[in-house]
């Protein structure tokens, strides 16, 4: 019987979680070292306007082009950046780089374009963020209307108060205002008529069988008229078939964001796409 437990407790101390918790520690310094090595990315996924065919924006999406890893996705460091608190300078040079990078586009001559950054929760309440924002709408020199910012819904119920405050800051700014993964948060509508929110984004979860699940049809379609009643605006994320188009802009949803259209692209392909009609104006 002794040996059994003697056993078993070895089996705690086995070689593979003792790998496992220094794979996690490199992967912590590494993340300490990857803004000042220049190791992450900016991807960039078209939003498309399917009434005018024509793309209105894009949002960032942030990749790590890790040096031995190769390319993580914001899945594998986004948690442990909130962690150890990395999340607030990645997510400032997330937007400074967005900016920057639209801007450029608009001086290109495609000055409709719009881009839409995700702040984390910490980023969203840290005290210097109007200011930040502020002074990287100056220094990039991107109008504040061509810039969105999305939150997600548990973001907004807790501490409503400070984040209406916010949410009036940044408005005053011109900046729109997304609600991401709309419907998948565990909030009450009611906060929808308090906050002046620009588009309610509907989450991919509902969106993947759209046509073969009534009960995420009828979710769907409430989100859209919802967002209609309340004037706002609404897009579709996780859009990969042309039945999922079809059934959305069918039910009046013509904002799509997907695979359907494309994949998030760096920037030197976001350019080429096919799929570009953007009135160059
Ligand atoms: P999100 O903001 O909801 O972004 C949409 C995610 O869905 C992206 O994943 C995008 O690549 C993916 N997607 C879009 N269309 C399709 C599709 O048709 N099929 C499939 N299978 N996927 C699709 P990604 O880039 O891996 O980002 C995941 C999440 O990580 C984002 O979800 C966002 O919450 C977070 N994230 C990404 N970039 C940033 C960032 O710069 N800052 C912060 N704080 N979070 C970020
Ligand atoms: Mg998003
Ligand atoms: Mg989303
Ligand atoms: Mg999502």
């Amino acid at each position: 019987k002794a040996k059994e437990q003697t056993g078993n407790k070895y089996q705690v101390y086995s070689p593979e979680i003792e790998d496992r918790s220094l794979e996690s520690i490199q992967l912590e310094n590494d993340l300490y070292k990857a803004l000042d090595q220049n190791e992450f990315v900016l991807y960039f996924q078209p939003k498309v306007d399917t009434a005018s065919n024509t793309v209105t924006g894009a949002e960032a999406l942030v990749r790590w082009k890790h040096p031995k890893l190769g390319l993580l996705a914001p899945k594998d460091f986004i948690p442990l950046a909130e962690e150890t608190g990395l999340i607030l300078s990645i997510g400032e040079w997330v937007l400074q780089q967005a900016c920057q990078q639209t801007k450029t586009w608009h001086d290109q001559g495609y000055s409709s374009l719009g881009v839409s950054v995700n702040l984390s929760p910490q980023q969203f309440n840290q005290d210097q963020l109007i200011c930040r924002i502020k002074g990287i709408l100056e220094e990039t020199g991107l109008p504040s209307h061509s810039l969105e910012l999305e939150l997600t819904e548990n973001l907004i119920i807790h501490n409503t108060e400070k984040t209406l405050t916010t949410i009036h800051q940044l408005k005053k700014l011109g900046i729109k205002i997304s609600i991401d993964d709309f419907g998948t948060g565990y909030s009450s509508l009611g906060y929808l008529k308090d906050f002046p929110v620009d588009t309610l984004k509907i989450d991919k979860s509902f969106i993947d069988d759209i046509t073969t699940n009534p009960n995420n049809a009828a979710i769907t379609n409430t989100i859209i008229t919802l967002a209609k009643s309340l004037q706002l605006q609404v897009i579709a994320e996780g859009v990969e078939t042309k039945d999922q188009l079809d059934f959305l802009i069918e039910h009046g949803c013509t904002l799509i964001q997907g695979y359907y259209f494309s994949q998030p692209l760096e920037e030197a392909h976001f350019l080429k796409q096919p799929l570009r009609v953007i009135n160059n104006n």
